[in-house]
């Protein structure tokens, strides 16, 4: 039995990389990832001049992407003034293209089993203390009773290792029964509306069975862009030791019509500077060959992990004050992508991130595999995947946007009715993807307050809201009617309305 099922994961593993959907990518059998370019701008941006910093921000503050030498430069800022205008432009930037919204969401792990031995991961295959567990159709639905019935969320990023036993088909179903759960509460039905996926690298076939069930964002970070660096940390004899096979995976969806990508890189592998410029340069060459960037960009630092050696990547780590900087370059570098924070970081780390220009946070999050519901045990949770820097509840987190004057947006309604891909970006540079996020933003916003937010929370968010409806009066008069209709339905105890 043993035997046949280890015959039969290998057999498995084999067929997982199509040589061809790589090949087909190269240019002249290379990848559009030259890391002596990358070296080359590096070097040539030492010393900035501060016109060509301030010609620099113009630039980001058109909401243009911008080159890699441009960026470079931003990275050789030292000068504390120059440093407080990029400051000062990234907040502008992000004011101009998501006004004082954020996003949240919730990320649910669902198999940790894996095939694959990333020797940061707790979920490595060596890991024989990690506690696996695929969920059934019984476990997600009580995972989504939680998150969708007591929390509230409407978004999701689902986690999956990679393994037969958490295959593109058990993806597919599993994404099926959160869509399908529906949860009684206070005024209305709570239920997810946004599955985000963060999976292995698939070929096209596969993608495109992802892209029929309805997802928002499919997530895959490429880790490191260091060749050297990769090699070290994913065994060759891995599918995962396969760098071009993850470093193509973006222009695999988008060929299978998935036009919502995230892109990430696990800091601490490699110098963080270099990762920066690599990220960038993904980015534009998605733009360049299928004429869209990614939808958003995750910047994990690396934590401690059950089974992990933290002592191995001392090298590469990033302070706080390093992190801080790659938000903000990032933020000016892509200046219409949606960046990401999570939960490993620090409510303070979290809290200075907005102001640089982050625009997505998870919250009453839990990862361990089943870790929503209620009888998980310590000792379970501490063999999660990695430990968490942020434990507060989705409350907890909206009162502090309150008070800080943004609004949380639960807004799903751009993947179900077309606005992704190609015209989310155009709307976004324009600057008037708003026009539509910010009159969601508030009916999704007085939705999830009627339906969960505490007496406490409700009092904060009520002057900020009463702010953004006059806004919509003065700025957006003729869709003004609509909109207050949508409104006084909410209230009444509608849900799910979309303009
Ligand atoms: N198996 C898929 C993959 O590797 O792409 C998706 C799941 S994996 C758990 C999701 C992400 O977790 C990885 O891409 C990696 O960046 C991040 N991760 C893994 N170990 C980590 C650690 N020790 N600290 C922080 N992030 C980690
Ligand atoms: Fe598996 Fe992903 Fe963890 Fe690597 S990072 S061991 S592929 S779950």
């Amino acid at each position: 039995m043993f035997i046949k099922e280890n015959a039969d994961k290998r057999a498995w593993i084999h067929q997982r990389i199509r040589r061809s959907e790589i090949d087909k990518y190269l240019i002249n059998g290379k990848s559009f990832l030259d890391e002596t370019e990358i070296q080359k701008a590096l070097n040539a941006g030492a010393d900035p001049d501060p016109q060509y910093i301030r010609a620099i921000l113009d630039k980001s503050l058109m909401i243009e992407n911008l080159s890699l030498t441009e960026t470079a430069a931003l990275l050789h800022v030292t000068d504390l003034s120059l440093i407080s205008e990029m400051r000062e432009t990234a907040l502008k930037i992000k004011k101009k293209v998501y006004d004082n919204r954020v996003v949240t969401f919730a990320p649910l792990y669902l198999g940790n089993f894996c095939v694959n031995n990333c020797l940061y991961c707790g979920f490595k295959e060596d890991n024989c203390d990690a506690r696996r567990k695929v969920l059934n159709d019984r476990d997600i639905r009580d995972e989504i009773r939680t998150l969708a019935g007591k929390v509230g969320h409407k978004r999701l990023i689902v986690v999956y290792g990679e393994h037969p036993r958490n295959d593109i088909d058990y993806i597919i179903e599993s994404i099926r029964t959160i869509y399908d759960v529906k949860v009684k509460v206070r005024k209305g039905e709570g239920n997810i509306r946004r599955v985000n996926v963060n999976a292995p690298p698939f070929a096209i076939a596969d993608l495109e069975k992802l892209r029929d069930v309805g997802i928002g964002t499919y997530q895959v970070f490429q880790e490191t862009y260091h060749k050297q660096s990769y090699a070290r940390v994913h065994p060759a004899n891995t599918i995962k030791g396969d760098y071009l096979w993850r470093l193509y995976a973006m222009h695999r969806a988008f060929e299978a019509g998935i036009d919502d990508v995230g892109l990430g890189v696990l800091f601490g592998l490699y110098d963080w500077r270099f990762e920066i410029m690599a990220l960038v340069k993904h980015s534009l060459e998605l733009e360049r060959v299928f004429g869209i960037g990614p939808h958003t960009v995750s910047f994990p630092r690396l934590e401690p992990a059950l089974n992990v050696e933290m002592k191995d990547f001392k090298q590469y780590r990033v302070s706080d004050e390093d992190f801080k900087r790659i938000i903000l370059v990032l933020r000016l570098a892509i200046p219409h992508t949606g960046m990401i924070i999570t939960a490993r970081e620090t409510a303070d780390m979290r809290k200075q991130s907005l102001s640089l220009g982050v625009t997505q946070m998870d919250a009453s999050t839990k990862i361990g595999v089943g870790a929503y519901q209620e009888n998980i045990t310590d000792q379970d949770a501490r063999r999660q995947q990695f430990l968490l820097g942020d434990p507060r509840t989705l409350d907890q987190l909206i009162r502090e946007f309150c008070e800080q004057g943004m609004i949380t947006s639960f807004c799903t309604a751009g993947y179900r009715c077309g606005r992704t891909g190609k015209c989310i970006m155009e709307l976004l540079r324009k600057g008037e993807e708003g026009k539509f996020c910010k009159l969601n933003a508030i009916l999704t916003f007085q939705e999830w307050l009627d339906d969960f937010g505490s007496e406490e929370t409700q009092a904060i968010a009520r002057p900020v809201l009463e702010k953004e409806i006059s806004e919509v009066r003065e700025k957006y008069p003729k869709m003004y009617p609509k909109f207050r209709q949508y409104y006084e339905r909410i209230r009444n105890g509608e849900r799910d309305l979309y303009i």
